[in-house]
């Protein structure tokens, strides 16, 4: 069992300060490859939507399609179609813009994000970054709503997979949004999404609160407790690609 950390996304402040890449995992499963989140699809590379267009005025990003998944995964040697399964932690932009690249994949995701992108309704101001044309193929969806165990102290929903995997809900960020917890031979890696900053020190915890929602201090206080755990954030800086390549 393996999986891969892929850089899906640079995205870099104005200031030269801030440097993230999106965090994907590609994770090999008992049901073949799964992929969590997609970063930017290639139809965004060649037809930008507005919000794309919008983050390449406020952000500096190379705007780079090899850095699309399907372009990563492909660079390892596998083909679109290798990828079986999608989970996303949630359906802002820049998480599921690719998913159009991977026509044969089912998409896991909690039903809740799911609404908040279907719905057509905005009740938070992060809900305009949802873009229905990333679900104009209409793939197949596997929605998941009950809490059916217990991830350490987490309420956490079991995926059907193995190795090991959970949905970790961590609403805030966006209506529905999940961390995921995969079992690794040598414990478990949490990936926590967008619902926190856990590496970043220099950003206000207000600001952080006021984006990404509630959960930043309780899940640093679940690394201490919990050295074992190795835990990403989806917009990590670059010298974690480097030292978290493969985690086995
Ligand atoms: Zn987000």
């Amino acid at each position: 069992m393996t999986i891969r950390l892929l850089n899906c996304f640079t995205c870099n402040d104005r200031f030269g300060v801030l440097k993230t890449g999106m965090a994907c995992l590609l994770v090999e499963t008992n049901q073949g490859l799964a992929l969590v989140d997609t970063g930017l699809g290639l139809d965004d590379y060649a037809n930008p939507t507005w919000m794309t267009r919008l983050f390449r005025i406020i952000t500096v990003m190379p705007f780079d399609p090899n850095e699309a998944a399907v372009n990563r995964i492909r660079q390892l040697g596998y083909q679109p179609e290798d990828i079986r399964h999608i989970l996303l932690t949630h359906m802002h932009f820049d998480h599921c813009s690719g998913l159009a690249d991977f026509p044969h994949a089912k998409v896991h995701v909690h039903k809740r994000e799911y609404d908040a992108f279907t719905d057509g309704k905005v009740l938070h101001w992060d809900e305009f970054a949802y873009i229905p044309r990333y679900i104009a193929h209409k793939p197949v969806f596997v929605l998941y709503e009950s809490v059916d165990s217990k991830w350490y102290d987490f309420d956490a929903i079991r995926l059907p997979f193995e190795p090991e995997m959970y949905f970790i809900p961590l609403f805030g960020h966006s209506r529905g949004q999940c961390g995921v917890a995969i079992r690794t031979s040598s414990g478990w890696f949490l990936h926590a999404a967008d619902s926190s900053a856990v590496y970043n020190d220099e950003t206000p915890k207000w600001l952080i609160h006021l984006v990404l929602g509630p959960h930043d201090a309780a899940l640093r206080a679940f690394m201490k407790a919990h050295p074992e755990v190795l835990v990403s954030n989806s917009h990590m800086f670059p010298g974690f690609f480097e030292r978290h390549k493969i985690i086995v």
